[in-house]
Parts: C-alpha cells; structure tokens; sequence
C-alpha cells in the first residue's frame, strides 16, 4: 500500500485544496478550448508553482504523431518509477466525459507523490478530430478502438478501417505502447444511461479495487458484444496485459465524473503493493 488507504480522506482534501489553484484555470482553459486544433489547455496549468513536486518534475507535452485532418496527439509522462501505466483519456470523439479528469490526473499524481515508484504516461485524446467533430471514429469514419491489431480484427466492417493501424491515430497509440512497454493501461470512455469498469486481460482484481473505491460496478466483457479490433481485446485478449476501461455515464457532469473516480484512479495506478 502507499498510505492511501489509512487518513486517505484527510490526505485527498490536503491534496484537494492544495490544487485548487492549479486546476481550475486547468480545466476552464480545458473546457473553453476542448475541440478546437489550437487547444492548449494542460502545460499551462502544469507550470503553475503548485507544489515542489510539479515544479520539479518539469513535464512537457509532447507530440505522438498527428491526426487525419493534422491535430497533434498530445502525450505527457510523469515520473521515473519502474511500475509504467499507460492512460488514454478517451478516443472515442464524442465521449468528452473524461476529459476533465485527464486534464486534472497530472497534478493529482505529482500530489500523491508516486513519481518515485510509477512512470505515468497520459495519452492526452488518442481522437482529436474526432472530440472537435463530436462523432465516434476520426475524420476518415474509423473507429480506433476497432483499428487495432488483434486476433479479432474485422477488416469486412468498413468503421475498422480496411487493415490494423491503417490510421494515424491508432498508429501513434501503438508507437507510445511498444515504446512505454505498460504493467497497466487505463482507457477512458463513456456509455449510454449507466456507468462502471470493465477489464481486459489480467486485470478482475484492479477492476474490483477500482470498483470498491469508486463505486462503479464492475461490468464482465462477457456481457457485451464482441469488440474485433479494440484495444482490449489487443492488449488485454491477445498481450495478456492488464486493461480496465472506465465507462462515465453519457452527459454527465465531467467534474463531478473526477470527483468520484479519483482516488480510485490514483490507486490503480499507484498499484496496490506486494
Ligand atoms: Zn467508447
């Protein structure tokens, strides 16, 4: 464990008002400027003096690759420790219910001091054109998350995309994925009329963990159709690793979605020790 579990409420409300000057310009800028191809909402926040920990861990954005229509994939990585999780704040375009909690996750993962023990990797929106168009796929009607190179991939389904990773966007998620080789990934997705964690892979007991402390059931893959080519069934299914994907209820409020998802979050990626 890593002290969150014993006064973790007393240390999320320290950590809560000691960021509140360093999210709320964060997530206005986050919210004013979501979609459009010149956003420019994390860095600014990030070089806010919040803590000695934000300060000296200097993180700067930098670009995975670019989209269809030429939006940079944005990625940030915090940290040096050996555990590497991998977050992808969302990459279906019209599930911006996450958002909020992506751009808020770096300074709450500087504040719980885990940049000793965890190197974390945010992917910032592995869909950009697709958040500015508010649609599903990118702008040439793929759907990434069918795009990937599993055993299942379906080729004969025009919104896979004709072959794997034939898009730019799926491209880049997979060069940060060989290139940051995760223990976990965290995917950030939202559904129609209820929300909860679903895994792939080796990952029931982080769900029921995440479950536990966020209050989001937890939803077996079992009792959705089947996903050829997503990123769960990539990495989780055919790579054996640890994935859970958050689904947020559809339309709701993307700041309370991070109030009721981050101390579990910050467990998740914490780990929860030997
Ligand atoms: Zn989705």
């Amino acid at each position: 464990m890593l002290g969150l579990s014993t006064c973790a409420g007393q240390q999320s409300r320290q950590r809560r008002s000691r960021l509140t000057s360093l999210l709320v310009p964060l997530v206005a800028s986050l919210v004013a400027c979501a979609g459009s191809p010149q956003a420019d909402f994390a860095p600014k926040g990030l070089e806010a003096p919040a803590n000695d920990q934000v300060l000296a861990s200097n993180p700067v954005w930098e670009t995975a690759g670019t989209s269809v229509k030429g939006r940079p994939i944005r990625v940030l990585t915090l940290g040096q420790g050996r555990r590497k999780v991998l977050y992808i704040g969302g990459i279906h375009g019209d599930e911006p219910e996450g958002a909020y909690a992506t751009a808020a996750l770096p300074g709450e993962f500087l504040a719980a001091g885990l940049s000793e023990a965890v190197t974390l990797t945010v992917v910032e929106d592995a869909n950009p054109d697709g958040r500015a168009m508010g649609t599903r796929g990118n702008a040439n009607h793929v759907d990434l998350n069918r795009n990937f190179p599993a055993k299942n991939f379906d080729g004969t389904v025009r919104e896979s995309g004709q072959t794997p990773l034939n898009q730019p966007e799926s491209r880049a998620v997979h060069n940060v994925i060989e290139k940051v080789r995760p223990d976990l990934v965290i995917a950030m997705h939202s559904w129609d009329g209820r929300q909860f964690v679903n895994f792939d892979g080796p990952a029931r007991a982080i769900a029921e963990r995440f479950s536990a402390t966020s209050g989001l059931p937890v939803a077996e893959s079992t009792s959705f159709s089947a996903t050829p080519g997503s990123l769960g069934s990539y990495l989780g299914r055919d790579r054996g690793l640890p994935l859970i994907t958050i689904e947020l209820l559809k339309g709701s409020d993307p700041e309370r979605n991070w109030e009721l998802i981050r101390d579990a979050l910050i467990e998740a990626i914490a780990g929860y020790g030997p």
